[in-house]
Formats: C-alpha cells, sequence, structure tokens
C-alpha cells in the first residue's frame, strides 16, 4: 500500500494506453465512485489540490495525481498511522482542556450508501437535556426528537444506535473522545449526536426509549456509569 502513490507517478512515461492499462483505469474509476459515495473529499482536511493540479496529503505530504489515487492512499497503513497519531494527540489535548464532558449537537446525518437513494424529507426536530440522576449522581442524556410529518407514525417507529469514532466517516480524523447516538426514522433524514464515549448504563431504568405515536415524539434518556470518565482517563 505505501508504494502505490510512487508507481502511479511512473505511468507519466508510459505511451500507447494498452487494454490493461484502460481496465486498470475502469477499475480505478469504479473505485473512485465507490469511495466517493462514502467519503466526501470536500470535507477531508489533509485532501489539498496544489497548484500544478495535482494532490497533496496533508498529513503524510505525499503527492498524489489524482483523487482516486489519494483516496487508496488514505486507505494504506502509512495515512491511517498519522490519522491515530493525530487523534491520539488531539484527545490528550483536550483531557488537558477538560473538553471530555463537552456534548455536541446535532452533527450532520451519517452517510449511508444503502439510504443515499431514497427521498429525505428533511431533519427531524430535536431538543437535548443534560442532567444529573438525583440518587446515583449520574450524569444524564435526554434527546427528544419530533416526526411532525410522520404519516404512519404506528408502522414507522424511529430506531437508534451507537456508533463509534472509527466507524462513521463524517468526521475526520475520528476523535475517540466520542461515540455517535444515531437516531434512524424514514422517510426523514438519520441523525446523529456527538456524546462522550463513555460507558452506557444498561441497568434497568438507565436507559429508556419511548415512542409517542400521537405527538410522533421519540424520547430517549440513557446515564453514564459514575466513576468511569476520570479515573480511567488518569
Ligand atoms: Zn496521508
Amino acid at each position: 500500500m505505501a508504494d502505490r502513490q510512487n508507481r502511479v507517478g511512473s505511468k507519466f512515461g508510459g505511451g500507447g494506453v494498452s487494454s490493461t492499462q484502460q481496465s486498470e483505469r475502469e477499475r480505478k474509476e469504479r473505485l473512485r465512485e465507490l469511495a466517493l459515495e462514502t467519503i466526501d473529499l470536500a470535507k477531508d482536511p489533509y485532501l489539498m489540490r496544489n497548484h500544478l493540479g495535482t494532490y497533496e496529503c496533508k498529513l503524510c505530504l505525499t503527492l498524489h495525481t489524482n483523487e482516486a489515487n489519494y483516496l487508496s492512499h488514505t486507505q494504506g497503513k502509512k495515512h491511517q498511522a498519522g490519522l491515530a497519531r493525530r487523534a491520539a494527540m488531539e484527545a490528550k489535548l483536550a483531557r488537558q482542556k477538560g473538553e471530555t464532558d463537552v456534548m455536541m449537537p446535532l452533527k450532520s446525518a451519517l452517510q449511508s450508501t444503502r439510504s443515499a437513494s431514497k427521498v429525505k424529507i428533511g431533519r427531524p426536530g430535536y431538543e437535548v437535556s443534560k442532567s444529573r440522576d438525583p440518587q446515583s449522581n449520574e450524569r444524564c442524556l435526554t434527546f427528544e426528537l419530533h416526526y411532525p410529518e410522520l404519516d404512519d407514525p404506528k408502522s414507522r417507529q424511529p430506531r437508534h444506535r451507537f456508533m463509534s469514532a472509527y466507524e462513521q466517516r463524517v468526521e475526520t480524523p475520528p476523535d475517540r473522545n466520542y461515540q455517535y447516538l444515531l437516531v434512524a426514522c424514514d422517510p426523514y433524514e438519520t441523525v446523529a449526536f456527538k456524546i462522550p464515549n463513555e460507558p452506557i448504563n444498561r441497568g434497568e431504568g438507565k436507559f429508556v426509549t419511548n415512542w409517542d405515536t400521537t405527538g410522533k415524539v421519540f424520547t430517549l434518556t440513557l446515564h453514564f456509569v459514575e466513576g468511569q470518565s476520570a479515573s480511567q482517563e488518569q
């Protein structure tokens, strides 16, 4: 993987286009299209187009002849190791600044190639509130999502799932201090909330969802296990 960008550069001297080069080009084009569906290059902070019309990876300081070549580079060991190093560094800085407790509001809908073609009717309205459990002192988050335009709320219950920072492709580099809570309900867009990457209490009454089919409001309440954040990080 590491020397792929060098091999591509040597092709410039070549003469005619052979059939193998042709099919290789088609393969790369397919690869590019596939990758573009899941990775938004415009949001990649490390991709830079230089004045020669070629591309540079600002993380690894490598040169790339085209986007496809850059994309295959991002899947390679060097780039991935660079991302991991960067994430670890940023996590350390965030801890020093005491930012692990920050709850970011809605980011953007997480990209999914399967649902991309369906017609979406926009994002649900939402409210997030923070509190503490009066008994256990555990930190608690409540998410309330509003789906007013939903036609058939009885058969279209919103679904939720958690996603790790490394699983998502929207924010780069991934920040392991956070995880994402996704809530999906077709035909609304799936929304993601960025929350601290800390253990969630699955005990009785600690993780509660409710779907109000009349008001078309989905509520999810979660508690973070107390005493696992600060002690683990130090
Ligand atoms: Zn790179």
